[in-house]
């Protein structure tokens, strides 16, 4: 098994972390109302996608 040679330093460990996603991956806002929604699914406030609404209530 590979060992490390050296302890990673706190300034190599916190410049690895700052990629470290802040929100949850696949977060979009809506183009029709600006809430937060997942990406390729419909909006859950407003019920629309694409720009069309599609609710079907
Ligand atoms: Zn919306």
């Amino acid at each position: 098994m590979a060992v490390p040679k050296r302890r990673t330093s706190k300034t190599a460990r916190d410049k690895r972390r700052t990629h470290f996603k802040l929100q949850v991956p696949g977060m979009t806002t809506c183009d029709n109302c600006g809430e937060m929604k997942l990406a390729h699914r419909v909006c859950k406030s407003c019920g629309h996608y694409k720009g069309k609404d599609v609710a079907g209530e």
